[in-house]
């Protein structure tokens, strides 16, 4: 099957892989229909991690049902399915309690936790960048669609990661009707977060980038775009509540946050939101420092080390969530507000191209050129 190959730092190519299929009884084979680019795949792209040459990308997943194991009773062959990027066995004491996110079982590593589809340190597994997909415990990891999935493909999608993950962030920073939230990053994870924080009730969504076509995107939802190229992001928060800081904010950026002049500097969204936030606000990290890697920026970054304000963050007696997103927790209720009308995140959809023009769509999305969003590939 084709699939799109991590070749070395910023290297990537379509190319035969050998082909999915049923390995145990409880897997699902699904063919890939769209599979989307993530930021978090820019980490492995850039060369961040230690992504091993020769595997595949792909965890936003979503396709057809095209073969079951004999021990899958659930899903059925020919059935629409989103698939959570978290890998998860459903049993586990971390999977009992809604902890998908880190799952004992489907991470071989003994002191780790977590698996993901074509992902550094989180598994062998491979990617739906690619025609086929094997999902283990299909039946816990396979959320299924009503009939508009075909027609609604780019909306559902956004189930498999990003919609949930900004979900999540808006969860750890517990934004409740009528707060007022601030969002760092205005890259797909942030535009969902500033979705999900509007389906919450959030009274005012203001959302820091410096791009303008993300920006235009936010203000498209109701949210207050704050261009921090322009002007100081953390001055402008303030003025916007009063001088008292946003009740809580999300960090959506991660370890590659840099200065609008292009410096990179890891610990800059941190220090932004410990400033813009409220004494005793909460802040939801989903943005993804990763641990270590050669790539990864400054010496301490490499070391995975990240020095933030703590003193200023422990003397407002601010509260923090951190981690990948469990999917699971949250996809079921937002699928129904997609299929209901009442959530559209394929707004921030900004290219459809077959999976040969991934490498060109990785490229782009990776320099943030102008109008490249989100990019879906129908392999
Ligand atoms: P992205 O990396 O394109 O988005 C990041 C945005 O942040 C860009 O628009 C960039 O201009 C902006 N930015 C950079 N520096 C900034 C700063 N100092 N202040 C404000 N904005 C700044 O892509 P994305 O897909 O939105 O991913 C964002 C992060 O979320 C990545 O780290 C990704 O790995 C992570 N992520 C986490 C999870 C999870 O489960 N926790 C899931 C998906 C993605
Ligand atoms: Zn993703």
């Amino acid at each position: 099957m084709k699939a799109v190959v991590y070749e070395g730092p910023r290297q990537v190519s379509v190319k035969d892989v050998p082909d999915a299929r049923i390995e145990r009884p409880t897997d699902v084979l699904v063919r890939i229909t769209s599979a989307n680019i993530c930021g978090s795949d820019l980490h492995m792209y850039e060369g961040r991690t230690d992504f091993e040459p020769g595997r595949w990308f792909g965890h936003e997943n979503l396709g057809q049902v095209v073969e079951i194991g004999t021990g899958v009773d659930k899903v059925q062959v020919g059935d629409w399915v989103v698939v959570p990027f978290n890998i998860s066995c459903g049993h586990c004491k971390n999977c009992e309690r809604q902890l998908t996110n880190y799952c004992l079982t489907a991470q071989p590593e003994p002191k780790m936790a977590g698996a993901a589809y074509g992902f550094a340190d989180m598994g062998p597994y491979g990617g739906g960048q690619a025609e086929l997909l094997r999902v283990p415990w299909g039946d816990f990891n396979c959320l299924r669609l009503g009939e508009d999935a075909e027609q609604r493909q780019t909306d559902y999608v956004m189930l498999a990661d990003i919609f949930p993950t900004g979900y999540h962030a808006t969860e750890m920073a517990g934004v409740q009707p009528g707060d007022q939230t601030v969002i760092y990053g205005a890259g797909p994870v942030g535009l969902m977060a500033a979705l999900s924080a509007t389906i919450r009730g959030a009274s005012k969504v203001m959302i820091v980038d410096r791009h303008p076509d993300r920006l235009r995107l936010a203000e498209s939802i109701g949210a207050i775009a704050i261009d921090d190229s322009k002007v100081d992001p953390v001055q402008a928060v303030l003025d916007e509540t009063m001088g008292l800081g946003a009740d809580n904010g999300c960090e959506c950026v991660g370890c590659q946050a840099h200065e609008p002049d292009g410096h990179e500097q890891p610990n800059l969204t941190m220090n932004r939101l410990v400033a813009s936030v409220r004494f005793t606000g909460k802040i939801g990290n989903v943005g993804v420092f990763v641990p270590q890697g050669p790539g990864a920026g400054d010496e301490l970054a490499k070391q995975g080390k990240l020095a933030f304000d703590y003193g200023m963050f422990w003397f407002k007696g601010q509260h923090i969530g951190t981690g990948q997103a469990p999917v699971k927790k949250y996809n079921r209720q937002l699928r129904d507000l997609i299929a209901a009308g009442k959530a559209e995140p394929s707004f921030i959809v900004s290219h459809e191209l077959p999976l040969d023009r991934a490498p060109e769509a990785y490229e782009h999305f990776d320099k943030r050129d102008e109008g490249w969003t989100k990019a879906v590939l129908h392999p």
